[in-house]
């Protein structure tokens, strides 16, 4: 059995990621959102759990500081993913990345002002559409660029719609359908692969029988 790393995405995505890993039979010695820690025991002795910000987990798997991730689809469309393989979409944390405004304001010129944490998904979005857009970097907040007159809409994931509701805002074009995937460092792949391939298909089984419940 070789030793495996797991980089767990911090936040929303960890409450979903916690019970799916505990239907695949591994889980951590101590209760991970309690604690300072970054780094914890599971009951198998050669796995570990690392809990990072969710866009700093393809980097540790790109790099083989964690041999396996859970990371949101946005993610890996954004920062890419070389050295990854993707080897599990575990159907958690759903959402979808969208273009918003403000209720009613129609936005249709062939320029315009967008805001978004996500620069490379949006510039690759309205390229593809002969859009020519003004991307303004933002690290939070996207809603209340477009009623400050910042941008004309935004790029933004979208759950249930009450953050763009509670804003006067409205979703408008879907982008992408979002989920959380099982990522795995290439070499790890190969160089460890029986160990691997067990905690992969303990996941993909805990993700089909939550499929049928
Ligand atoms: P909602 O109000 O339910 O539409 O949630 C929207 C906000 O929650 C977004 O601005 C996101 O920052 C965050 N959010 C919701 N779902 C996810 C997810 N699956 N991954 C990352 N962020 C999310």
């Amino acid at each position: 059995m070789s030793e495996v790393i797991i980089a767990l995405s911090k936040g929303r995505i960890l409450d979903d990621t916690l019970p799916l890993l505990a239907d695949a039979g591994i889980w951590p010695e101590e209760d991970v959102r309690k604690s300072r820690k970054l780094i914890f025991a599971t009951n198998k002795p050669n796995i570990r759990l690392v809990v990072l910000r969710a866009t700093d987990v393809p980097t540790y798997v790109q790099h083989g500081a964690a041999d396996l991730g859970v990371s949101g689809k946005d993610v890996l469309l954004e920062n890419g993913a070389d050295n990854l393989c993707e080897p599990l979409d575990l159907e958690i944390a759903s959402c979808r990345l969208m273009t918003a405004s403000v209720v009613g304001r129609q936005v249709t010129g062939r320029r315009r002002r967008v805001a978004t944490k996500f620069v490379n998904i949006a510039k690759r979005y309205y390229a593809d559409r002969g859009i020519q857009a003004d991307i303004i970097k933002l690290y939070g907040g996207m809603e209340l660029a477009p009623l400050m007159g910042l941008a004309d809409e935004i790029v933004d994931i979208v759950d249930t719609g009450n953050t763009l509701k509670a804003n006067g805002l409205e979703p408008l074009e879907l982008i992408e359908h979002i989920s959380s995937r099982l990522i795995a460092n290439q070499a790890s792949m190969k160089m460890k692969y029986a160990t691997l391939r067990e905690i992969i298909e303990g996941l993909e089984r805990a993700v089909i029988q939550r499929r049928s419940a």
